[in-house]
């Protein structure tokens, strides 16, 4: 009579143990500004990484999260913006990099581009 509570009991704490790391994991469970925290910092650690293997060829520093989003001409995901620039097409950088241009976050791999830039941003400021 001892084993059927045995298992019974087994059963239970299993349920119990998976019960609790579902919740813990479970998104849902999380408020918004938590779930959007995780996801930000996912995104940007993405493309950091896709930055780093020369993959993600923005601009700007921080790079852009538009051209990740697909909210621009490309939809997979890769920022393409320096390329634009190396090849003289400065209208197909993404907007997000132009206003990042705007504010002096240059980060093109033509340096020549971004002196210009910087250039033509104090002389606008006087
Ligand atoms: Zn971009």
């Amino acid at each position: 009579m001892k084993r059927p509570v045995f298992y019974f009991s087994l059963v239970l704490l299993i349920g119990i143990f998976m019960g609790v790391g579902l919740a813990a994991s479970y998104p849902y469970f999380q408020s918004f500004e938590s779930r959007r925290a995780t996801i930000l910092n996912d995104m940007e650690q993405l493309i950091e990484e896709q930055v780093k293997e020369g993959n993600y060829r923005c601009c700007i520093e921080p790079a852009c999260t538009m051209c990740f989003m697909g909210s621009w001409i490309w939809d997979d995901g890769i920022c393409r913006c320096d390329d634009m620039i190396a090849s003289g097409q400065d209208d197909k950088v993404c907007p997000q990099c132009k206003k990042g241009l705007e504010e002096g976050r240059c980060k093109s791999s033509d340096e020549d581009f971004c002196e210009v830039k910087a250039a033509k941003e104090n002389k606008e400021d006087i």
